[in-house]
């Protein structure tokens, strides 16, 4: 059986840890030449190593990669279109949720920039620098190799629901990042390139468990889930490679939440 990605060549940011970790794993399983790319080299190195392991038919490379600098960005793209030749999948996945993130009064400006620096801009330099590479796709139809791309951006939940347990920049963030792919999708539908949000629930990742260091402010979340419990990052790595592949061919411009119900619920179970 072929996999789900053969012969496609797909970048993951945040690729050292948690959501961008499982996918990798994922996206190599499944057939593609996968680079992880990470601020965290050796996070990144040890993700391609378990890979290279256990996939000894696919390529995976580590990246030294900071999201925030565009420099880093067309680096990284440039390096799959050298290794690989082409670039199919990118997934726009690094964040960060900063520990003085706050509310309207508590939060530095230092803070809300450093966010939207990563969250934000490092989305939309990924998406910039992967249509200019997946453009050049199209010239690879002969071959029978997919056209265009699939561009996947990590938003959030709270991207959708207000809390009162605020983290204002990061929230800002990541609605911004839902609009944006919204219209970056309709501007190059027409390229076959589709282009879609990911919104995860809570999860049991450092990115959250190291800011709900305390028993009392995880159950203050977990209250509210449906499901009564945090989710797993291969959870979210395994809707990643459903807009990456194929299978979401008619999907583009669409918020994916997979959440546990919580944007859904009102009163939960006890
Ligand atoms: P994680 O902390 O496990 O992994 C994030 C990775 O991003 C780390 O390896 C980190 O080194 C890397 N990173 C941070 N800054 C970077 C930068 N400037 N350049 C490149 N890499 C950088 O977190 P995760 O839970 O897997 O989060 C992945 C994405 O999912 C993030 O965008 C996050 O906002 C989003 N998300 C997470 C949750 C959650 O509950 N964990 C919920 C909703 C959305």
């Amino acid at each position: 059986m072929p996999g789900r990605l053969q012969h496609k060549v797909a970048i993951v940011t945040g690729a050292g840890s948690g959501i961008g970790l499982e996918s990798s794993i994922l996206f190599a399983q499944e057939g593609a030449n996968v680079i992880l790319a990470d601020i965290n080299l050796e996070g990144a190195q040890r993700g391609a190593a378990l890979i290279a392991e256990r996939f000894p038919n696919v390529k995976a490379v580590a990246s030294k990669t900071d999201v925030s600098k565009e420099a880093d960005i067309k680096g990284v793209v440039d390096l799959a279109v050298k290794e690989f030749g082409r670039l199919d999948v990118m997934f726009n996945n690094a964040g960060i949720m900063h520990p003085e993130d706050d509310n309207a009064l508590n939060t530095e400006e230092r803070i809300w920039d450093l966010t939207m620096q990563i969250n934000l801009k490092g989305v939309w330099w990924g998406s910039k620098y992967a249509i200019l590479a997946m453009r050049e796709n199209l010239t690879d139809e002969a071959k029978g190799l997919h056209v265009g791309g699939s561009i996947i951006n990590t938003a959030s939940f709270v991207a959708l629901m207000g809390a009162a347990t605020p983290q204002l920049a990061y929230t800002a963030s990541k609605g911004a990042v839902l609009a944006m792919t919204r219209e970056l999708a309709m501007v190059h539908a027409r390229e076959g390139i589709r282009i879609n949000s990911l919104c995860p629930g809570p999860l049991k990742t450092p990115l959250l468990m190291d800011f709900l260091n305390t028993p009392e402010k995880r159950d203050r979340r977990l209250v509210h889930l449906p499901m009564g419990r945090f989710g797993e990052a291969v959870e979210l790595a395994k809707a990643a490679l459903f807009l990456a592949s194929d299978d979401s061919s008619y999907m583009t411009g669409t918020d994916f939440k997979v959440d546990g119900g919580l944007s859904s619920a009102y009163v939960t179970a006890l």
